[in-house]
């Protein structure tokens, strides 16, 4: 009896679609929460440097036409 591991390779190509633009701000003071240099999921951890409120980066993100100093971008991926 012989045993021959199944090889399986997937590719997929990383690709994006524009969301919406949106804010990153605290929802208890409303001051502006820099975004990291880095693509953010919506449950990873974010804090406020000022009033220091803890949350996850969906609590942070308004929608709210017109965005303001700390604009984002979000996508799907
Ligand atoms: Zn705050």
């Amino acid at each position: 009896m012989s045993f021959e591991r199944a090889r399986h390779e997937e590719r997929r190509t990383a690709r994006s679609t524009l969301l919406a633009d949106g804010t990153l701000a605290c929802p208890a003071c409303d001051a502006p929460v820099a975004p990291l240099q880095r693509a953010m999921s919506p449950a990873e951890p974010l804090g406020c440097g000022y009033c220091l409120h803890a949350g996850m980066v969906r609590d942070f993100l308004s929608l709210a036409a017109p965005t303001r100093a700390t604009h984002v971008v979000v996508r799907v991926r």
